[in-house]
């Protein structure tokens, strides 16, 4: 999958590390001068007012912040969703402010994965004509191969010829985070992922998404508003009135809260 020239003289015998991968390869995902305003005149809302941020390939990003901080509007404009109203997002290596909507409804078809709180799935279908629903809009082969494996990993052999009504809320989000992987695609976009679970139940697909990075390679950007869904993540940026307010690596629940209350004004 690795595509990164060697340069002369590197040390070249080995594949690089996902670690290694991520110093080296450009941002899965960015964001430049990113301004979203709702609305006009007393009216306006400012949203994001000028947002810069990278976010790694091959990593695991959580978005936190305040209520009304801008978190989904971020993630919005981040995967093609929204247009901001000023500013540039440049998904691998594609600038996709300014395309038009067929363009962008292809990007996000083709090149991003969403993971959504509701799961989304069609209640008329199977587990695995959910999972292989957005190929088939696409009008791509599935990759039998890569469908067995990501099935295996997720623990849904024996669930795929079930319904959505038929599976727990955890089996769902499961089947939701199949159809977000099987695409394999660029960045997979969580929007509080784990708000319709449990702690539990939550705590296991927040390791799967924490393992689609590790072992596929996957990038993954989660919106949420749980300190302890956000440790799972390798980053955590932290939003505050529509602009960054800082960042933690490796985060621990107890930084992530401690972190976001002083963003909220309160004593940490
Ligand atoms: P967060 O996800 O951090 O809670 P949002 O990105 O949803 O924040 O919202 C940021 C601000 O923008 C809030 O004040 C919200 O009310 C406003 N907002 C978001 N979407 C819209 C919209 N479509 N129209 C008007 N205002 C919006």
């Amino acid at each position: 999958m690795d595509t990164t020239p060697t340069p002369a003289g590197a040390h070249s015998a080995a594949a690089p590390t996902p670690a290694e991968h991520a110093r080296t390869a450009p941002p899965a995902a960015s964001a430049r001068g990113l301004v979203q305003v709702y609305g006009t005149g007393e009216a306006a809302v400012h949203a994001l007012r000028g947002v810069d941020v990278d976010f790694e390939a091959g990593r695991f990003t959580a978005i936190m912040g305040p209520s009304g901080s801008g978190k989904s509007t971020l993630m919005h404009c981040l995967a093609g969703l929204d247009t901001p109203t000023e500013g540039t997002v440049t998904l691998g290596d594609t600038v996709i402010t300014g395309l038009d909507d067929a363009a962008l409804t292809r990007v996000r078809r083709d090149r991003v994965g969403f993971v959504f709180q509701a799961f989304n799935l069609v209640p008329t279908l199977t587990a695995e004509q959910n999972i292989l629903l957005p190929l088939e809009l696409a009008g791509r082969t599935p990759d039998r191969a890569w469908l067995a494996e990501i099935v295996a990993a997720l623990g849904l052999e024996d669930r795929l010829t079930h319904r959505p009504h038929e599976l727990s809320g955890g089996q769902q989000q499961r089947v939701a985070v199949a159809r977000a992987l099987l695409t394999r695609p660029e960045v997979v976009f969580g929007d509080e992922p784990t708000g319709n679970l449990d702690s539990a139940t939550g705590a296991e697909v927040l390791g799967l998404l924490r393992r689609a990075t590790r072992e596929m390679g996957q990038t993954v950007i989660m919106v949420t508003h749980d300190p302890v869904a956000a440790a799972s993540a390798d980053r955590v940026v932290l939003l505050a009135d529509g602009r960054l307010a800082g960042e933690l690596h490796a985060p621990t629940a107890e930084r992530v809260a401690t972190a976001l209350a002083a963003l909220s004004g309160r004593e940490a």
